[in-house]
């Protein structure tokens, strides 16, 4: 039988943000705590639609996609890498993303949109079509849900500025601590100029008092693509939040087998149910800096550098202070018992709460609070 010649369709716009939206699945950052195992165990169909956890604990979903995973760019970990040819190129105009866009929020099935995007052409090509789809969400269909934006990586000053008077929240992706572990990702991104510069410019725009001072910030690590320590993560967590006053920070354990064989990550020892632990690992750090008062300094690391995998980071803190305890259940500051292991912001709660009655504290089970977390607890406490 004669070889029939393969004819490929442009695919349609149902078609393109199937394509688009999983491979934003690459990019797991959110403006508003997207729990990356939600994302990672997402369906097939309507996969534009991510979980997200909302800061009253509740359960909502965000559209999600990339405008192009057309790429000039050669991060060596990310599968749409210009050359890579086995990922299918696509790009929505602005006013497809509206169309697709509109009815889900008309019927609040959604809070709001992330967009990202591949660098097709150059930074400000991408971002020109982010900021477009932007301006007709906001001003042709008065949409004022949330808006987060990617920054492309080198884009220029005046392209962040509108980004920043048009969005919600903004994330600029780090990768990775430092320019000498950048340099073993991308040969065509330079880590000051293009990660560092912009992301300065953003923290000086979002300052308390600045113009844009209500737009969230938020940046990314793909863990374990690089050779970096956790050490030296944690460190620019600490400046991050510190210095650069950034809202949130996520990580994305480098998926192995994604990437260019001459990646450190698809050469190291770990697997990648070690580098997901290493993920979470990051994330308990990170609410120890965020929620539990704890500095960037006090948090401790094995010999190699790294947050053990077999204890979480809290834990392995008290470890090392046994000055630190037992903390006095009955008498303890707020700030001593967050640090006390097993007790997160809502058991302190209620131990203050049960002070104030009046009662003597004797034991966690008198004030409700049972299960794993509150007998690891009881072993550092005094009633
Ligand atoms: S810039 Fe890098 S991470 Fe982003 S899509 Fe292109 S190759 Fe992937």
């Amino acid at each position: 039988m004669q070889n029939m010649p393969l004819i490929q369709t442009a695919p349609d716009l149902r078609e393109k943000l199937q394509i688009l939206s999983s491979d934003a699945q690459y990019d797991l950052s959110c403006a508003c705590s997207c729990g990356s195992g939600d994302s990672r165990r997402r369906g097939l169909d309507d996969r534009w639609l991510y979980p997200v956890t909302l800061q009253n604990g509740g359960r909502s979903l965000l559209f999600k996609t990339l405008v192009s995973n057309a790429c000039a760019n050669d991060c060596k970990y990310c599968p749409l890498r210009a050359g890579h040819d086995v990922v299918r190129r696509c790009t929505l105009s602005p006013d497809e993303i509206v169309r697709a866009f509109m009815p889900y929020w008309n019927s609040r099935q959604v809070i709001g949109i992330f967009l990202t995007s591949g660098v097709c052409g150059n930074p400000d090509a991408a971002m020109s079509r982010m900021l477009a789809t932007a301006e007709l969400l906001r001003y042709r269909e008065h949409f004022r849900g949330i808006l987060h934006l990617k920054i492309i990586p080198g884009a220029s000053d005046a392209a962040i500025d509108r980004a920043l008077s048009l969005a919600s929240g903004v994330s600029l992706n780090l990768e990775t601590a430092g320019a000498e572990h950048f340099a073993k990702l991308t040969s065509r991104k330079d880590y000051l100029h293009s990660i560092i510069a912009p992301l300065k410019r953003i923290a000086a725009l979002t300052a308390p008092g600045a113009p844009h001072a209500q737009v969230k910030t938020s940046t990314q690590f793909v863990v374990g693509a690089s050779d970096e320590t956790d050490r030296e993560v944690v460190r620019y967590m600490g400046g991050l939040y510190g210095r650069m006053g950034m809202h949130g920070i996520f990580f994305s354990a480098y998926q192995r087998g994604l990437g260019d064989p001459s990646l450190p990550g698809e050469n190291s020892a770990a697997t990648n149910a070690e580098l997901l632990a290493r993920e979470h690992r990051l994330y308990q750090t990170d609410f120890l800096l965020r929620k539990y008062g704890f500095d960037a300094g006090e948090i401790g690391f094995d010999d190699s550098g790294n947050l053990p995998l077999d204890v979480d980071p809290k834990e392995f803190w008290a470890r090392r202070h046994p000055e630190r305890f037992p903390v006095d259940a009955n008498r303890a500051e707020k700030a001593e018992l967050l640090r006390v292991p097993g007790l997160g912001p809502v058991a302190v709660k209620r131990i203050l709460a049960g002070r104030r009655n009046g009662g003597r504290i004797r034991s966690l089970e008198s004030l409700g609070l049972r299960g794993a977390l509150a007998r690891k607890a009881t072993a550092w406490l005094s009633f």
